[in-house]
């Protein structure tokens, strides 16, 4: 299987805060009607990580570096980051959805990693 994720969050109604899809309530005021954001376009690198001792599941990689970036619309998204060279905050990088590895069952996991 590899459909495609959407990164979406959501828009308050009332207040136009940006915020993750999980949240039931605004953050900020407590609304809760909400439009639906789509990130769009390239991202550029708020901050990350290096894991160099990464979980089960990545365990074929050495490490693998965990990041936030932020889109143009101000959509920010959590994902892996690659290559691990040359990586300086405020960088350009473009979401490509792929196989970033197997669960511990042997299944493919897809998700974007930021490059
Ligand atoms: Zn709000």
């Amino acid at each position: 299987m590899n459909n495609k994720e959407k990164l979406e969050g959501i828009k308050c109604k009332k207040c136009f805060y940006l915020q993750h899809i999980s949240h039931l309530r605004c953050l900020k005021c407590k609304n809760d009607t909400f439009d639906t954001v789509e990130a769009k376009g390239d991202c550029i690198l708020l901050t990350y990580t290096i894991l160099h001792a990464p979980p089960m599941e990545f365990r074929d990689k050495k490490y693998y570096i965990l990041g936030v970036v932020q889109f143009e619309n101000g959509m920010k998204a959590l994902g892996q980051i690659w290559p691990k060279e040359n990586l300086i905050i405020g960088m350009k990088l473009k979401p490509i959805y792929e196989k970033v590895c197997n669960d511990l069952d042997g299944n493919e996991v897809n998700a974007y990693v930021f490059k």
